[in-house]
């Protein structure tokens, strides 16, 4: 299959601009900045690419919410078919209340509280993922409280580097994912004789922004013999492979064409065929349904998030581009030393000049860029970060009183607010003084 269409529906149209039918200044201009703006058709094309690549296998997408749990982005995935792969209670009921069904969600994360537990089972999720035998205990304990069979997979570590960031690297026994995978059939063997337990399947997870297939293989080589022996002993459903496909953060859209499938060097990275290629031959003999959580792969690229010039400071070598979002809106940069591309809502012809493009925020870490060559801007332009659609918005926070940025969503020529921009009162809407002041 060639996979040569653009990746997402940013691009100019003229000198301006748009996602899909809608441009991002008439966006901007109507809302405010700084704003997060995301394509329906972006996110729709993403899960259907994967989904149509796994056909050959039966499976269960599970679009990992936390990398963006708006509830219109939730709804959009509910309707394809979608399942959601969540990791907390709060995730669950936002599933619940976007209209998606949590009898599709699997309950992921080395810290369910047994008041989540109640909820989750209360709610017959399809799989809680678990991490550790001290949760398989608390789980078959409020199960049996409930009077309900809870329905289980334990997350395998199969100790396979992704060669990511050390903070998105998951798979090794260096971090706090999983079990090992030496111990996992006994603590099957364990688990069997809980009460209230039903041994569903087994999960894995090894990271995220994997650009190279080869991580995915090695490990999906490594487990599935694991699956096999279990499956026969246990009777399972599903084997979950985890999320982790990496996208491209940097694609030259100034080119005129979003190269999302290249680096800017010109290789190419992994698709959802190229994905599929490597794994479907190795999972089909299991005949188990197969769960995939991608987060990043369906939500990176379908977001931007709109900024506006406030000055320009220019100090010993250094251009300033100070702009309206800081890291409270982004933290990806300081977080992670992410990339994201930088790109006017309006095209300016001109040099590029070297820039570091800077929040107001009262810390070093609050940048976007730095050193960046970038169009030359001045107070009042607009600028779009781009592939900020994935642990964007959902790692906001408050910090220096900013209130969380407004959201849209594109559908065509529509847009619509899917988060109201945070009224400012509502920051300390639930602060008080105390008695005695
Ligand atoms: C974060 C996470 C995912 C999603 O990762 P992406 O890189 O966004 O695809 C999937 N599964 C688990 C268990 C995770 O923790």
């Amino acid at each position: 299959m060639a996979e040569t269409a653009s990746v997402h529906s940013f691009h100019y149209s003229g000198r301006d601009l748009f996602c899909e039918d809608v441009s991002l200044a008439a966006l901007a201009k109507k809302h405010g900045t700084p704003l997060y703006v995301y394509s329906q058709a972006t996110l729709t094309g993403h899960f259907t690419k994967l989904d149509k690549a796994l056909a050959p296998l039966p499976h269960l997408v599970c679009f990992a919410m936390k990398s963006n749990s708006n509830l219109a982005v939730i709804r959009t995935l509910a309707d394809l078919g979608s399942g959601f792969d969540t990791v907390s209670a709060g995730e669950i009921q936002r599933v619940i209340a976007a209209g998606g069904d949590p009898r599709k969600c699997v309950f992921a994360g080395v810290g369910k509280t047994e008041e989540e537990i109640t909820f989750a089972l209360r709610q017959d999720i399809y799989s809680f993922n678990v991490e550790s035998e001290a949760e398989l205990k608390r789980i078959s304990k409020v199960a049996v409280k409930l009077k309900k069979i809870a329905p289980v997979a334990v997350r395998v570590n199969p100790n396979v580097d992704a060669g990511t960031h050390a903070k998105i690297t998951t798979g090794t026994y260096d971090n706090k994912f999983g079990i090992a995978f030496e111990q996992i059939g006994d603590v099957y063997a364990r688990a069997a004789k809980l009460p209230n337990l039903r041994l569903r399947g087994l999960q894995m997870h090894i990271g995220s922004q994997l650009t190279d297939v080869t991580p995915f293989r090695k490990a999906v080589e490594k487990v599935v013999p694991l699956v096999t022996e279990l499956n026969a002993r246990h009777g399972f459903d599903f084997f979950s492979i985890g999320g982790g496909i990496g996208i491209v953060y940097d694609p030259a859209l100034a080119s005129g064409e979003a190269k999302w499938w290249k680096t800017p060097e010109g290789k190419k990275v992994l698709t959802p065929q190229i994905y599929a290629d490597a794994l479907v031959p190795l999972l089909k003999p299991l005949g188990l349904r197969i769960l995939l959580e991608p987060g990043r792969f369906i939500t990176g690229n379908a977001g931007v998030l709109v900024t506006r010039v406030e000055f320009i400071k220019k100090t010993g070598k250094k251009n300033f581009v100070i702009v309206d979002a800081a890291m409270n809106d982004l933290i990806r940069p300081a977080f992670y030393d992410s990339y994201h591309e930088i790109v006017p809502l309006t095209k300016k012809g001109g040099a590029l000049v070297s820039s570091d493009v800077v929040g107001p925020i009262c810390e070093s870490g609050d940048f976007f860029a730095k050193d960046r060559p970038l169009a030359k801007v001045g107070e009042g332009d607009h600028l779009a970060l781009l592939s900020a659609g994935a642990y964007g918005s959902v790692m906001g926070s408050t910090y220096n009183s900013r209130p969380l940025a407004a959201e849209v969503l594109v559908h065509g020529k529509k847009s619509a607010v899917v988060r109201r921009r945070q009224p400012v009162a509502d920051i300390w809407r639930d602060e008080a003084l105390t008695p005695w002041q």
